[in-house]
């Protein structure tokens, strides 16, 4: 057992298999629903799903404000596909590639990673795929994407950790960690770990 508590927001979409890894690695978990869950926090996991809902469930919670706060406050942060979404600050394609449901809701995002991302990169139907990549720093990954966005512009101080096929599918900057794949859905933890590093220092 570790004496780190990690936050994961709990909204929407694939926070459990999230939580399953950093307990296996010996972090204690708290699922994000409210802004009460915000305190005592050592790192928060923004996990993959559906951006736009999650967005308005960020919303609707009274989440939005003091979890934005938080985060480009400095406290450690893993996005995962649709969490990476919603920390970019610019999504390139916002409205053009959403169903007439998605349209009917605004954008909601956070906006605290300086990166420019396109949603459902790799198109909406056949759209989901593994591959074994490097990573700066971690080493060859196996990588699943689903509907995934990829990164089409960093600012000058984002770190670019991988890309697959010349697009970018992973960075940093400052405290914050962004992925367009799936590192819960892998039986490999050493992404996992590597943020629990982060969250410890
Ligand atoms: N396509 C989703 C979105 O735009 C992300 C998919 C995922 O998180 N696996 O929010």
């Amino acid at each position: 057992m570790r004496n780190i508590k990690i936050g994961v927001l709990a909204l929407q979409g694939a926070f459990i298999e999230h939580e399953h890894m950093l307990t296996d690695l010996g972090a204690v978990c708290t699922e994000i629903r409210q802004p009460s869950d915000l305190t005592g926090l050592d790192g928060i996991v923004l996990p993959g799903g559906e951006s736009t809902v999650q967005g308005q469930l960020l919303h609707k919670s009274g989440l939005f404000t003091p979890l934005r706060k938080l985060i480009s406050d400095g406290l450690p942060t893993l996005g995962t596909c649709a969490g990476l979404i919603l920390m970019a600050q610019e999504i390139s394609n916002p409205v053009a590639d959403r169903t007439i449901q998605e349209k009917a809701a605004p954008t909601a995002h956070l906006g605290t990673l300086p990166v420019t991302v396109r949603r459902n990169a790799y198109g909406r139907q056949l759209s989901s795929f593994v591959t074994e990549q490097p990573i700066a720093g971690i080493g060859n990954y196996p990588m699943i994407f689903i509907r995934a966005p990829y990164i089409e512009r960093t600012d000058v101080n984002v770190e670019i950790l991988a890309k697959v096929d010349g697009n970018i599918v992973a960075v940093k900057y400052k405290n914050q960690i962004g992925l367009s794949f799936h590192p819960e859905l892998s039986e490999n933890s050493n992404i996992h770990e590597w943020f629990l590093s982060q969250c410890e220092k």
